[in-house]
C-alpha cells in the first residue's frame, strides 16, 4: 500500500504499511493499520501509539516499574490507555480494582476490534472504563489509589490537561505512587521540561529511561513519583517480581534498576529543574 510517515519539524519516521484496517476522526484522529515488518499500528493525531512488535517495551516499563515499587498494590488507576496494553500489564499484579479513566471511547472500539493487545484485560471483571477526561476524574473522585499510572499521548489538544500542575497536585492527593510516561527528552525537550517542572506535590520524583524503536527517535522517559521513598533497591525488586509471577518479554528487575541511570545530558536538564 505504501509508507506512513511520522512528520517532525526536522525528520520523519517511515513504516511500511501494506493495509489501511480503520480510520475515524471525532474527538482524535484515529489511524490503524497492517505494517510489513511491526504487526498492526495505532496512529492518533498523525503520532504513532503502538506497534505489535515493540508496544511490550513500551507497556511492561510504563506499568511494572510504578507497580513494583509499591509492596502490595490492590487498587490502581490508569488514565489514558486506551489500547488496553497497560491495564493489561497492571494485571499480572493481581490487583482487586483498575479503573481505566479514557477520554477517547474510539480508542478503546477501534483497538479492542482491530488490535486486540489487551488479550482480553478489558472485559476482565476487576477493571471499570470510564469514558471521561482525566483531570476532571482526578480532581472529583474520593477515592484513593495505590498506583497511578498516565498512559497519555503526545501533548495535543485532548491531553494537554494531563501535564498541567493542576493534575499532577490532584493525583498526589489520591495515590501512593506514581507514574507518567513523559515523551523524548532529547527530541521533545519542551514537553518533557514542562511534565517534570509541572510535577508537583509529590515528596520524591526520578526520572527513568527506555527505548522504543517506533517512537519518534527511539528514545522514551518515564517519571514515576511518590509521596514517600522510591524503593529502588535490586532485591526488593527481584522479590516482589518473582513473588508476582510475572511473566515478560522485555522487563526484567535488573532493567528496571539500571534505567534510572541516566546520561548525563540528562541528568543536567533534571537539575537544572530541581
Ligand atoms: N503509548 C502511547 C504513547 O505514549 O504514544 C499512549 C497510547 S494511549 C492510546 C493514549 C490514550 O490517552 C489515548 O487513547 C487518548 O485518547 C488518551 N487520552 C488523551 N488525553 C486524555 C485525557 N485528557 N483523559 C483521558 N485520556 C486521555
Amino acid at each position: 500500500m505504501g509508507w506512513f510517515t511520522e512528520q517532525h519539524e526536522h525528520f520523519g519516521l517511515k513504516i511500511r504499511v501494506t493495509k489501511k484496517l480503520f480510520e475515524s476522526k471525532n474527538l482524535q484522529h484515529i489511524q490503524i493499520y497492517e505494517t510489513s515488518g511491526f504487526g498492526k499500528m495505532l496512529v492518533l493525531d498523525g503520532a504513532i501509539q503502538l506497534t505489535e512488535e515493540d508496544e511490550t517495551f513500551y507497556h511492561e516499563m510504563l506499568v511494572h516499574v510504578p507497580m513494583l515499587t509499591h509492596k502490595n498494590p490492590k487498587k490502581v488507576l490508569v488514565i489514558g490507555g486506551g489500547d488496553g496494553g497497560c491495564v493489561r500489564e497492571v494485571l499480572k499484579h493481581e490487583p482487586d480494582e483498575v479503573v481505566m479513566v479514557e477520554i477517547d471511547k474510539d480508542v478503546i472500539n477501534a483497538c479492542r476490534k482491530f488490535i486486540g493487545i489487551d488479550k482480553g484485560a478489558l472485559n476482565d471483571s476487576r477493571v471499570s472504563i470510564i469514558n471521561e477526561d482525566g483531570i476532571a476524574f482526578v480532581k472529583n473522585t474520593s477515592e484513593r489509589f495505590d498506583v497511578l499510572i498516565v498512559d497519555g499521548t503526545d501533548p495535543n489538544p485532548v491531553s494537554k490537561s494531563l501535564v498541567e500542575k493542576s493534575f499532577y497536585e490532584a493525583c498526589s492527593k489520591i495515590t501512593e505512587v506514581f507514574n507518567t510516561q513523559s515523551q523524548s527528552p532529547f527530541i521533545q525537550k519542551d514537553f518533557f521540561r514542562d511534565i517534570y517542572r509541572n510535577m508537583v506535590g509529590f515528596r520524591e520524583k526520578r526520572v527513568y529511561l527506555s527505548y522504543v524503536p517506533t517512537y519518534p527517535l527511539g528514545l522514551w522517559s518515564f517519571i514515576v513519583a511518590a509521596n514517600s521513598k522510591l524503593t529502588l533497591d535490586l532485591h526488593a525488586i527481584k522479590q516482589r517480581f518473582g513473588e508476582r509471577r510475572i511473566e515478560t518479554k522485555h522487563y526484567t528487575p535488573e532493567l528496571h534498576i539500571a534505567s534510572f541511570t541516566v546520561p548525563r545530558w540528562v541528568e543536567k536538564i533534571v537539575k537544572e529543574l530541581d
